[in-house]
């Protein structure tokens, strides 16, 4: 048996038919491998972490990335979102200090799950997604207020 090539016209796992015409036709990704386009993904295939992760974290496909076929440069929207989800996370810190501050606490009882909830929370694009996409910016918060606060994985927990 032959290596057929990839059909282009169709989702690679569930082979429903790709058109322009379809109403989620953004939304479809296209998986390229070394710039060539290798398979389709409809939005019903896609799990909510494809979306989400797969999108910012093409470091991580070894030379694959998927590409929503909107106009939209993907990567692009991915680093935004991640930079959107960092600027929240650190004005949830700095809102957290300046109430310690205020209260005249000398330090500050961490909770970085909370302040990861309140940091995604504060990203609109975030909002109605599946509650899978949210964990995961709840994840990409959690590591950037570990990493601001100079925090262990295990000395959050406290
Ligand atoms: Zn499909």
């Amino acid at each position: 048996m032959t290596t057929a090539p990839t059909s282009l016209s169709a989702c690679t796992r569930c082979k429903r038919l790709y058109s322009e015409m379809l109403s989620n036709a953004a939304m479809w990704n296209v998986n390229f491998f070394q710039g060539y386009p290798v398979g389709l993904l409809c939005p019903s295939c896609q799990t909510p972490d494809e979306f989400l992760e797969a999108e910012t974290n093409t470091a991580n496909l070894e030379g694959t990335e998927l590409v929503t076929l909107s106009s939209v440069d993907p990567v692009k929207r991915a680093e935004m979102v991640v930079e959107m989800i960092y600027k929240s996370a650190q004005s949830v810190i700095k809102t957290h200090r300046e109430k310690a501050e205020r209260t005249g606490e000398t330090h500050v009882r961490v909770n970085v799950e909370t302040w990861a909830t309140e940091a995604t929370a504060g990203v609109l694009v975030i909002q109605g997604q599946p509650e899978s996409v949210r964990a995961s910016a709840r994840g990409i918060a959690m590591d950037y207020i570990n990493g601001a606060l100079g925090l262990s994985k295990h000395a959050a927990k406290v």
